[in-house]
């Protein structure tokens, strides 16, 4: 289905960037990936699937670097026409206890970075009048939690750049929408239940049901498999007229 066509993951060395970057080559993408870590590991689980790749390991809390990722992939690709904006972080504490830099560098990293990529990507794909843009938000896009008042800033603030961004292109080929998953076991969710575990000196499993429980009525994690069909259903032409939602797939988090 994307056989051709040119699919850029911010922060696919890990977690959902990595599931959607496969599932976006399983359709036949080239993928340009971003993020820290094992990128070399990322780069041959996809091109395995029989695609090309590049990657370039821009802080996306930089905006000249975010430009230079964008470049690297217009020199490899010529064009972007799957952007999705992936990347992020989390830092929990209360309100009048965060520390000044993490809430910039969520603010940067979950939202502004976004704005970025979004703006450098828009001309190709309005001149081939087909693009898509997915953002990753989050059930805190929708909804807040106590303690993660950056995270659900930003997550808040990535569903109204979504909305905005999907008026703007209304009329053309381009659509813009936004995936909010619920718990997904990834290692941005497993340090919050080494934390748990160890502040209440309970088990890992038990940290992981506690955690499920108090949000997630499924009592079940999202998986990046299921994130990855939702992000190629988004891309496909029957999605064609799916534009400025925020499709949660939350495990029922936010219907209560
Ligand atoms: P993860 O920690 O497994 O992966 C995050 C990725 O972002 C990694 O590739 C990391 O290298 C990259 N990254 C971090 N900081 C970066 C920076 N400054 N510049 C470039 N890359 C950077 O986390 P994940 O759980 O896969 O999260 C991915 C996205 O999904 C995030 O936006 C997160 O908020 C969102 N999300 C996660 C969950 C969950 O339960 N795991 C739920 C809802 C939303």
């Amino acid at each position: 289905m994307l056989k051709g066509k040119t699919a850029l993951v911010t922060g696919s060395t890990s977690g959902i960037g990595l599931g959607i970057a496969k599932a976006l080559a399983q359709q036949g993408a080239n993928i340009v990936l971003n993020g820290f870590g094992d990128a070399k590991a990322a780069q041959a689980e996809i091109e395995a699937l029989g695609v090309k790749t590049a990657y370039h390991g821009a802080d996306m809390s930089k905006p000249e670097q975010i430009e230079a990722l964008m470049q690297t992939a217009a020199e490899a690709f010529g064009r972007v026409d799957v952007l999705v904006n992936n990347a992020g972080i989390q830092h929990v504490a209360k309100v009048e206890d965060f520390p000044v830099e993490k809430w910039d560098a969520i603010i940067a990293i979950n939202l502004t970075s976004a704005f970025h990529t979004t703006r450098l990507a828009l001309p190709a794909m309005r001149e081939a009048n087909w693009g898509r843009i997915i953002n990753i938000a989050s059930a805190h896009g929708l909804v807040a939690s106590a303690q993660k008042s950056a995270y659900v800033a930003a997550k808040h603030g990535i569903v109204g750049l979504t909305k905005s961004v999907a008026l703007e292109t209304a009329t053309t080929g381009v659509t813009v929408n936004a995936i909010c998953p619920g718990w997904v076991l990834t290692p941005l969710v497993q340090k919050q239940i080494d934390d748990r575990a160890a502040r209440e000196g309970i088990s890992m499993a038990q940290a992981s049901k506690d955690l499920l429980g108090e949000k997630q009525p499924s009592l079940q994690f999202t998986t990046v498999e299921q994130l990855g069909a939702l992000a190629v259903f988004l891309s496909s032409a029957a999605a064609d007229q799916v534009r400025g939602v925020a499709w949660a797939m939350d495990g029922g988090w936010t219907a209560q």
